[in-house]
């Protein structure tokens, strides 16, 4: 089970966004995350687990790729004939480090265009405020966009909108607006029973896990 997004549905590549219980299929490969901007190609995994924030699959893999969150963003991306795929971890950490980027960039050297980049539950502005060091590491990369998407709460405190910046990187990285995609109603601190959340459970939280694979 999981969450489904129409744009990849509509490419027919199997995919989902993690809820609390799921159960996602077995051998995925799945990166060390390390909330940076390291791509990772499943063709060269070999018997260990890579340090890297974005996953890529060309031919011949076919064995699902994935990612874990607990309020970070993760991306899900297929080019248009589902035979190259990518799973990315952006939380602010990765977004200022340009994980986005990098990810759409490996993508895109495998399958050309960008087909679909569905963005999945994470914390949503409603919930996720950040202090002046996350404003400063995010306003290089971001600038204008960065203003957009943050909305003052106290001194040095405001509510930042990841959806946000994660469009705005997808844009930047050559993604065509259509094929960009989110959820309704995916704040991952306001719907305790379906997601978990860092922020609101603490250390001990658990993570979501979403996966995506290539035609075979
Ligand atoms: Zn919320």
């Amino acid at each position: 089970v999981g969450i489904e997004h129409p744009l990849l549905e509509r490419i027919g590549v199997r995919h989902a966004f993690g809820l609390r219980d799921d159960e996602p299929p077995h051998g995925l490969l799945q990166p060390v995350q390390v909330h940076g901007a390291e791509v990772v190609w499943a063709e060269v995994w070999g018997g260990f687990r890579p340090e890297a924030d974005a996953i890529v699959a060309s031919a011949p893999i076919e064995a699902p790729i994935a990612v874990v969150t607990a309020d970070c963003v993760p991306l899900l991306a297929s080019s248009p004939d589902g035979s190259a795929v990518a799973a990315i971890h952006a939380g602010w950490r990765g977004l200022a480090a340009g994980v986005i980027e990098a990810g759409i960039a490996a993508l895109r050297e495998a399958g050309g265009e960008v087909g679909a980049a569905a963005i999945g539950p994470h914390i949503g502005p409603c919930c996720y405020e950040v202090d002046a060091p996350v404003k400063r590491a995010l306003a290089p990369r971001f600038d204008a966009e960065l203003e957009a998407a943050l909305r003052p709460t106290r001194p040095d405190h405001w509510r930042l909108d990841l959806a946000r910046l994660a469009r705005a990187a997808l844009l930047r990285a050559g993604v065509a607006e259509a094929a960009i995609g989110s959820l309704e109603d995916d704040c991952t601190f306001c719907h305790e029973r379906r997601f978990h959340s860092h922020r609101r459970d603490g250390p001990r939280s658990g993570r979501l896990t979403h996966w995506i694979a290539r035609h075979g």
